[in-house]
């Protein structure tokens, strides 16, 4: 079983409101071969929202609001749901930083990115889950 963001699969879960549509991904969802969530929203925090990006380790909103704690329990959450049905796959969403892989935006909320791991991307890997990333 796979484990995918899930607005990947067409949920309409990003900050904006919006998704990220690979039409093969909903494929997969659909066939039941993979499994969709959005660990911010099982973290509690509300679609739309103001972007966070990983600032010196803490999850900050662009208008200032420290929202680490629902980072925390909401990739918590999704791994918990990962691993209850033993996926070893995940297809995450780029640059995210809840679902990115390698590259992450810096903090600066200005487009630009660094090196790193979103937070749910990182739990995955420290339990041994494969991660790619796309889109
Ligand atoms: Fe949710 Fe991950 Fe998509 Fe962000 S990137 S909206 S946390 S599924």
């Amino acid at each position: 079983m796979i484990i995918v963001s899930a607005c990947l699969a067409g949920k309409k879960c990003r900050y904006d409101g919006e998704h990220k549509e690979i039409q093969d991904v909903t494929e997969l969802v659909a066939q039941g071969k993979a499994i969709a969530v959005c660990p911010e929203e099982l973290g509690g925090l509300p679609t739309p929202r103001p972007p966070a990006e990983n600032v010196d380790g803490k999850l900050i909103t662009i208008d200032g609001k420290d929202v680490t704690l629902n980072y925390e329990k909401g990739a918590q959450m999704a791994l918990e749901i990962a691993l209850e049905n033993s996926c070893t796959q995940a297809l995450l969403k780029s640059k995210s930083p809840m679902c990115g892989l390698g590259k992450i935006y810096d903090g600066s909320f200005k487009g630009q990115l660094t090196d790193g791991d979103g937070e749910f991307t990182k739990l995955l890997k420290e339990n041994g889950v494969q991660v790619k990333s796309c889109n």
